[in-house]
């Protein structure tokens, strides 16, 4: 067997990029995963599922598969979507920027509603960057500068377990050789969480009422009067932490769908950057979102060079238009607006809401997988390919907008195509038939 080092990690947005991955010495059997926490290493060796499935299947009448060609497959993908008024492509999280790029050529072809995870995770985010901007830094700063680490409505010992131990508290870096020692870790969470019970400081917020304790924070770095309680926590605690962050030599805020996704949404986002702003009238800070999938934050950025949209893009009019709300994919299934849907790298039926996975099944659904999902349950077929990270290299973006590229490190059962390698077909199809 041989070692592949400095392997990245395919499942979280922290993208780890020292693992170590032995395999076999034909490069065909993937035999141990070290340096990875279990969700990534899990990735890893779920790729040599013995059950695993290597051809695509398409439904019969009966609700049973059949296994059918990938030809047959890009076929049947092709007419889908070019028998289509408004058909939705959705997903691009966990698959390469590659892949991502053929799959925007397609919907500018076809006129698709392109949406990734984004809109049911960090889409708040955005939308708020786009309206103020973002004092944001890399997790390379994080590590070798911050002192006070806050993680506002996110569990990191669960949703991205090594983020704390690579990138915050823990590491030794340049200036901040002491490791934890010489950091603060402030958690703001209702909940008890793992990562709340490592904190110097645990603000247990009220649910929902982010906002007004962000508020709090900027009318107490001006010294100002607040009452006895914001949202359940004493102002004492209050002017304490904003005293500690307003003294820190650098500070940092990853926030997450805590406060993305719960009542105020985009606009906890533009607080929490306004807070970050007036502390650096006294010094550095920044903020950053905790993006959960793999690749999730590439394709708000080749989006963003294609359509000048990270997310929710309407390009039924042969040009890109946004409106989140009108444009997002949940709001199109559950208006009844689509008339087929395609996913790829994500699975929407695991996180969508009822209403919409139920659309979904209404309507003509091919999912790109290599696993089978509450996604394919309700597809008409059902294509697995390599896993992107493991049997397929390609360019992914870090949480901190840092483009990296990965690894192949052992292939993929013969005959299996990649993401890229199907989007290619089904275009090229979509090309002879429109004549272009
Ligand atoms: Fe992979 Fe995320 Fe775990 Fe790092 S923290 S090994 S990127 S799952």
């Amino acid at each position: 067997s041989k070692i592949i080092t400095d392997v990245v990690c395919p499942f979280c947005g922290t993208l780890c990029d020292d693992l170590e991955v032995t395999v076999s010495d034909d490069g065909k059997k993937l035999i141990d995963v070290s340096n990875a926490c279990a969700i990534g290493a899990m990735k890893f060796l779920h790729s040599q599922a013995e059950d695993r499935l290597t051809k695509p299947r398409m439904r019969n009448e009966d609700g049973s598969w059949r296994d059918v060609s990938y030809e047959e497959a890009a076929d049947f993908t092709a007419n889908m979507l070019a028998n289509s008024k408004k058909p939705l492509m959705y997903g691009w999280s966990s698959t390469n920027c590659e892949a991502q790029s053929v799959g925007s050529t397609i919907g500018e072809l076809i006129g698709a509603q392109m949406d990734n995870t984004a809109t049911v995770c960090h889409g708040t985010t955005l939308i708020a960057v786009q309206d103020v901007g973002v004092p944001s830094c890399t997790l390379g700063e994080v590590k070798n500068r911050a002192d006070m680490i806050i993680y506002w409505g996110g569990n990191p010992a669960h949703a991205h377990p090594r983020h704390m131990s690579r990138y915050s508290m823990y590491p030794r870096g340049f200036f901040t050789a002491k490791g934890h020692r010489g950091r603060t870790l402030v958690v703001v969470d209702p909940r008890d969480t793992d990562s709340a019970s490592l904190a110097d400081i645990h603000l247990k917020v009220e649910q929902g009422r982010d906002y007004e304790l962000l508020s709090a924070l900027r009318v107490a770095f001006r010294g100002e009067v607040l009452p006895d309680f914001v949202a359940g926590i004493p102002k004492e605690k209050i002017y304490e932490v904003a005293e500690k962050m307003k003294v820190a030599r650098f500070g940092v805020i990853f926030f997450g769908m805590g406060v993305t996704q719960t009542l105020s949404k985009n606009h906890n986002i533009d607080i929490a950057i306004q807070v970050t702003r007036d502390l650096n009238e006294y010094t550095k800070f920044c903020i950053m979102p905790m993006r959960g999938h793999y690749n999730v934050t590439g394709s708000g950025e080749v989006w963003g060079w294609q359509f000048g949209f990270p997310f929710c893009v309407d390009l039924s009019r042969g040009f890109a238009r946004y409106n989140p709300g009108e444009s997002s994919s949940n709001d199109l299934l559950v208006r009844g607006e689509l008339d087929s849907a395609f996913i790829i790298g994500s699975d929407p039926g695991a996180h969508f809401p009822f209403g919409s996975v139920k659309k979904m099944n209404e309507i003509p659904c091919v999912c790109v997988d290599p696993h089978i999902t509450p996604t394919t349950v309700v597809a008409d077929l059902h294509v697995p390919v390599a896993f992107v990270g493991v049997e397929v290299g390609g360019c992914a973006y870090r949480m901190d907008s840092v483009p990296i590229e990965t690894k192949k490190v052992v292939d993929a059962p013969e005959g299996m195509i990649t993401d890229e390698e199907f989007l290619k077909m089904v275009l090229e199809r979509l090309q002879k038939i429109k004549g272009v």
